[in-house]
């Protein structure tokens, strides 16, 4: 055997290849992407089947290079880019540059795909090469083409309409959609009051609470007792009735049992380690990739889990047989179901996404190579590990108990109840974090003091308390996700960078680990709703993405796609730039006149955020800030004249050697 060149995108990944592959294999990284679109107008030629135009990325100009260098001294090439569309891509792209090149002559170009680093999956890939797949390479390719059609004309339009410099893009743009519908709520949401009834009991010196259930003969909802006066006459109705005890009338005992979840894929990893490990989205994919890609470990490099973008639920058969044994040797027999337990993939796109994220070896323990890893390594490791095992592990069981005590008749119900982990089972490993959906939904053991009908327990007292109705949380990184694959929006690949380009664009602020929508945001969210509505609908948003997934497994082509997104599109790009005034978008009418002039007041966008301005500006200059402040100082808008290069609105600023004219 002759000279081979393995091309991966990563030189860490290269150095864990290296180690299986032996001296007639040179490994070189791509460093990702090596050509991309031209960053101008006309990348994507609408005109012609949608023909990309395409360059070499500047700062990686050096590696291709090298690889074509290497390439001429050798016999055979590998693509060996990671197994999903966007490794796909790198590796064609690379391919045609080396066409264009001339360097390929004869020699054979081998596909390879490992979905871990393991010595195991690099020969088995490498004996089992496959030519590279256009289907996939074309439904990246057309997820880029739109990405650009869309930035590409919506950002000017919304330099034009709002402000310079802003952008939109495809997928982020119903995600800031959530983000702000969910402040819209919040800031319309009416608190209720309502109030609960609480006994404190004693039965053989162990205390223990029961909530009044019925009242009067009738059953209690949330809102049947709403006032502090309602609640006091319950109080003393109840005092009444029990004369210092209640009587146990019911016992109902059930069993019951818990399923482990199904392992990682990139969805629920980034929403575990954001909830118990306070991780960002795009921490977790980068400290995720360290995994895959391999650590030295003592032995020189190895991947530790497998690949990270993923939708799939799937476990390999051996995978499962090494994590059975593990359980059995460090947890027993008794831990092992009968059958592995399988779960089922939503996402229908087999050929990508091979399996769950998992350790590559289960048998490698957290504990035992924690010397060799980052604090950060070691928790996402340990992560993984535990929710791989434990998915595999028993269920846990529980034993509940409900029990009803009256006060006097029966007319009055008050209800414990009770519940004990009679077996941990995968609990002992794992248990999930509890989110703003399930909250309340409390695993920890409540035990209650034995009792018996007919039991008379001692009441020592009634407790109400005020209670307000709460609005919807708003997003964490975790929910957003979880809402996002909800609905369909984004792919393991994309979770990370739809949250972070959110950021970054300034459209929405992390407070206190929670999302709210910037002024600036909710105004673009605002344009794109009512002038785009299309574009930021969930569903269409989703059924693209389905299409895309079908181009991948060639069931569709991508330029009829193309074709029946563009034009539509373009049309309406055309028309909201004809017909849309900068202050449709900008200015909101109040229900509110100017205490100066009389004149009615709406809400415009300033460069400092929202503020309050007299709509007869420029002949009155009333202005206030949001808050009701009347110090606001918001610069004059020049009137009837727009920046010559945006078409963005003039204003007047007050610099060191005077006013001058700038942008808005
Ligand atoms: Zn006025």
């Amino acid at each position: 055997m002759g000279k081979n060149l393995v091309v991966v995108e990563s030189p860490a990944k290269g150095k864990t290849l290296k180690k299986y592959l032996g001296k007639d294999f040179e490994i070189l990284a791509s460093y990702g992407h090596l050509r991309d679109l031209i960053p101008k107008e006309g990348a994507v030629d609408t005109e012609n089947d949608f023909k990309m135009k395409y360059e070499v990325i500047e700062r990686n100009a050096k590696h291709l290079d090298a690889i074509v260098k290497l390439l001429r001294k050798s016999d055979a090439l590998y693509l060996a880019t990671d197994p999903d569309r966007e490794g796909e891509a790198i590796s064609w792209h690379l391919y045609e540059l080396l066409k264009d090149k001339k360097v390929l002559k004869d020699k054979p170009v081998y596909r390879v795909m490992f979905n871990e680093i393991t010595k195991k999956a690099v020969l088995d890939a490498v004996a089992n090469p496959r030519e590279l797949s256009m289907p996939m390479v074309d439904a990246q390719q057309a997820r880029r083409a739109l990405d650009y059609l869309v930035g590409f004309n919506l950002s000017p339009l919304l330099w034009k309409k709002i402000r310079r410099g802003l952008s939109a893009g495809r997928v982020q743009s119903p995600a800031l959609r959530m983000i702000v519908e969910r402040e819209l709520e919040i800031e319309a949401f009416e608190s209720q009051e309502y109030w609960s009834i609480t006994s404190d009991l004693n039965s053989d010196g162990q205390s223990f609470p029961a909530r009044l259930t019925h009242l009067n003969g009738e059953k209690l909802s949330q809102f049947s007792i709403t006032n502090e006066e309602q609640a006091s006459t319950a109080k003393t109705t109840l005092i009444d009735a029990a004369n210092g005890q209640l009587t146990v009338t019911k016992i109902d005992k059930k069993q019951r049992r818990r399923n482990p979840s199904a392992p990682f894929t990139t969805s629920t990893l980034q929403q575990e380690a954001s909830r118990k490990l306070g991780f960002t989205t795009k921490r977790t994919m980068r400290v995720a990739q360290q995994l895959y890609e391999g650590i030295d470990t003592g032995n020189g490099a190895v991947g530790l889990i497998t690949y990270m973008r993923t939708d799939s639920v799937h476990l390999a058969n051996e995978a499962l047989e090494e994590i059975r044994n593990v359980i059995q040797e460090r947890y027993g027999a008794d831990q092992v179901p009968k059958e592995p337990r399988g779960f089922k993939t939503k996402a229908k796109n087999a050929q990508e996404a091979h399996e769950a994220i998992r350790p590559s070896s289960a048998a490698i323990d957290p504990e035992s190579i924690k010397a060799n890893l980052t604090v950060e390594q070691f928790k996402l490791y340990s992560l993984i590990w535990k929710r791989t095992i434990a998915c595999q592990m028993i269920q846990a069981t529980f034993n509940t108990v409900a029990v009803d005590l009256a006060a006097g008749s029966e007319k009055q119900l008050f209800r414990a109840n009770g519940s004990i982990i009679v077996k941990p089972g995968f609990m002992a490993v794992y248990r999930e974090d509890v989110d703003d959906a399930k909250k309340g939904d409390d695993d920890s053991n409540k035990i209650l003091p034995p009792l018996e009908v007919k039991q008379v327990i001692q009441l020592q007292e009634i407790i109400t308390t005020q209670h307000f109705t709460e609005p919807p949380p708003r997003y964490t990184e975790a929910s957003l996700v979880r809402d996002l694959e909800e609905h369909g929006i984004g792919r393991p690949s994309t979770y990370a960078s739809i949250i972070a380009t959110l950021q970054d664009r300034d459209y929405v602020e992390l407070e206190k680990k929670r999302f709210t929508p910037t002024d600036v945001g909710r105004i673009v969210n605002k344009f794109l709703t009512t002038y785009f509505h299309r574009y930021v609908d969930y569903n269409f948003t989703a059924k693209l993405e389905d299409d895309l997934d079908a181009i991948a497994r060639g069931e569709k082509k991508w330029v009829p796609l193309l074709t029946s997104f563009w034009a539509p599109f373009k049309k309406l790009i055309d028309h909201t730039e004809e017909n849309v005034q900068r202050k449709d978008v900008t200015q909101e009418m109040m229900d509110e006149n100017c205490p100066k002039c009389d004149k009615q007041l709406s809400i415009r966008l300033g460069r400092r955020g929202r503020f309050i301005g007299c709509s007869g500006f420029p002949d009155c200059d009333y202005t206030r800030n949001m808050d009701g402040d009347e110090s606001s100082n918001e610069p004059e808008v020049v009137e009837g004249r727009s920046c010559p290069d945006c078409d963005a609105q003039l204003i007047i600023r007050a610099g060191r050697y005077g006013k001058f004219i700038g942008w808005l």
